[in-house]
């Protein structure tokens, strides 16, 4: 799909007005990056928990710092050579003020 497509849904409300098959992509300063499922976040947190909060919380494994980018994609392998899967769709969200990059 062309990137001036509109989000499919406003990234940084609750859990459960995001679609439930996408996934949560974090980047470290470090060079870290995590991808979360939708699914076991509302699982972790709840349906009504607030990204921006989710976001606010998390910390890098490697070096304990906060995310400095944060995005929903809805396929970690989308665009992969030989996957057969279309490319992915990202949806950026802002970073909370209390997770400043370092
Ligand atoms: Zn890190």
């Amino acid at each position: 799909m062309p990137d001036a497509d509109p989000p499919p849904f406003v990234p940084d409300v609750t859990l459960d007005l995001v679609d439930a098959g996408w996934w949560l992509e974090l980047r470290c300063a470090c060079g870290r990056m995590t991808q979360v499922p939708h699914r076991l976040l509302a699982r972790a947190h709840g349906p009504r928990a607030r990204v921006p909060g989710l976001l606010a919380r998390f910390r890098c494994r490697t070096c304990g710092g906060p995310p400095v980018s944060a995005e929903w994609i809805d396929n970690p392998a989308g665009g992969a050579p030989g996957s057969g899967y279309p490319p992915k769709r990202r949806v950026p969200l802002r970073l909370p003020p209390s997770a400043p990059p370092h």
